[in-house]
């Protein structure tokens, strides 16, 4: 059996391990990738067997488990594959991420789908990870539909993806209706589903206006997403919630309309919640105009009004968690097609996730370090039904870690990513707190700079070997 002590600080401001129980410094043992024991620091010596890993000097969090990302394997690996979208993971502080259905081919819709998936990932994974299953409009022409989105829950997918407003003719969006049946099945299979929500005929009529002017100007496009768009979609599932009982769960929240309409709901006892992604937290239609298409993404940045009620809503435990909405497109070629109406929209963000929230969130003042593992980790574990086994720093869960140089002041640059296509709008950005040593079930997916590990560290970065990472599957039903 193999063992290992973790000795982990303590981070003087707070007196406790964020994202566990513990108040007092602590070690944990670790033994078969499992948190065995949390206890006092010098409590319980290591034996002369146990491998002891001094992470002395380090903030440790429980590992990050990305919600939402799209690694685009198989089918569309020019812009990302799962053996380089989880090494940016890794090195970001991801020890789990949960990837969409929707950009891969075939999209996972069905048991063959997901297994032709798996076929395609599983030896390329440096992380674990989770599949989302969906339901899209081809989906709803099979007249088995209904057993094949049994079927992929039997199979333990995370949730189910869904979109009121798509642009892939591979995974087309549901009209209400559409919407309505789905979303009785889900609840009677005790999953989430998590809606792209923009209103199609809204955004379509107004696209269709503003290109029939000529216009192919950045904010052009903005004005074709525009928040009332976001708010009314989000006030139709509001309703849908209400007719079908279904956990909604609204992806990538970019206004405070859409948040308001969410935070409404659930004040009214209905089951939804709403994540955010960083780059609604920092950007604007202001820097869109600047950035360009590298900054396009839908739906598109809002206001500065918009952005600092996101931040609240986070805060304030309006918002369930953060994810990243990973989506890289081939850089250049396809964020400079000549048209902003046809460049790619996504940026990735995978790997900058933690460390933008630590600095621009916990050292601004925004959020607190706890909220930031519950946003980061706990959340997400609640919501994918992993929360046995992922998502905090305590006994019976699996040892994802990340422990973080708090004081480590560096610049963001592309070329520095590990994914990929590279290219960030945090492009030159100066962040507080950096990576430092990763461990998903105890063993090391990532190490950069001086040793933290014995001798192996020598100032380069260490990987796990893809395939390391495992396939995790929901095990708790929804919550109502
Ligand atoms: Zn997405």
């Amino acid at each position: 059996m193999r063992k290992r002590f973790i000795h982990l600080r303590i981070p003087a401001a707070d007196g406790a391990i964020p994202g566990s129980d513990a108040t007092v410094p602590a070690e944990i043992l670790v033994i078969d990738g499992r948190i065995a024991q949390v206890s006092t620091a010098g409590s319980s010596p290591a034996e002369a067997d146990e491998e002891v890993v001094d992470l002395g000097g380090l903030l440790v969090l429980p590992g990050v488990i990305d919600g939402h990302v799209h690694f685009d394997d198989p089918g569309f690996t020019h812009r990302e594959n799962f053996e380089t979208g989880t090494r940016g993971a890794a090195a970001g502080g991801v020890t789990c991420v949960v990837d969409m259905p929707c950009t891969s081919l075939p999209p996972v819709t069905s048991r063959a789908s997901l297994h032709e998936k798996l076929a395609a990932i599983e030896a390329k994974a440096h992380v674990d990870f989770m599949l989302w299953g969906g339901v899209s409009d081809n989906a709803l022409q099979e007249p088995e539909w209904r057993s094949h989105l049994e079927a992929i829950v039997e199979e333990g997918v995370a949730a189910i993806k869904l979109y009121m407003l798509s642009g892939m003719d591979s995974f087309r969006d549901l009209s209400r209706s559409q919407l309505a049946q789905v979303l009785r099945e889900t609840r009677k299979l005790g999953i989430p589903v998590g809606i792209h929500a923009e209103d199609r005929e809204m955004v379509l009529a107004l696209t269709a206006r503003i290109r029939a002017e000529g216009r192919n100007e950045p904010l052009d496009y903005a004005e074709s997403r525009p928040a009332a768009a976001e708010r009314s979609a989000v006030d139709t599932m509001r309703e849908l919630c209400r007719e079908t009982g279904a956990r909604i769960h609204i992806v990538h929240v970019a206004s405070g309309e859409a948040l308001d309409v969410v935070s409404g709901a659930r004040d009214e006892g209905l089951p939804m919640s709403a994540e955010t992604c960083p780059h609604f937290l920092e950007f604007t239609a202001e820097d869109l105009a600047e950035q360009g298409a590298l900054l396009k993404t839908a739906p598109v940045v809002k206001s500065a009004a918009d952005r600092d009620r996101l931040w609240e809503g986070l805060a304030a435990g309006e918002l369930e968690y953060v994810a990243t909405d990973h989506a890289a497109g081939q850089w250049p070629e396809e964020k400079h097609t000549g048209a902003i109406w046809t460049d790619y929209g996504g940026v990735p963000g995978v790997e900058l996730s933690l460390p933008y929230l630590y600095s621009e969130g916990v050292l601004k003042g925004r959020i607190t370090l706890e909220r930031l593992t519950e946003i980061t980790a706990s959340a997400p574990a609640r919501f994918f039904g992993i929360e046995r086994r992922k998502g905090r720093i305590a006994p019976g869960l699996d040892a994802d870690l990340v422990a973080l140089d708090a004081d480590d002041v560096w610049i963001v640059h592309a070329e520095g990513l590990h994914n990929l296509n590279r290219y960030t709008p945090l492009e030159g950005r100066e962040l507080t707190g950096r990576v430092r040593a990763v461990y998903v079930r105890g063993e090391p997916v990532y190490v950069r700079g001086e040793s933290v590990r014995g001798s192996e560290a020598d100032g380069t970065e260490l990987f796990s070997d893809p395939g390391f990472g495992e396939r995790v599957r929901r095990e708790t039903r929804a919550e109502a």
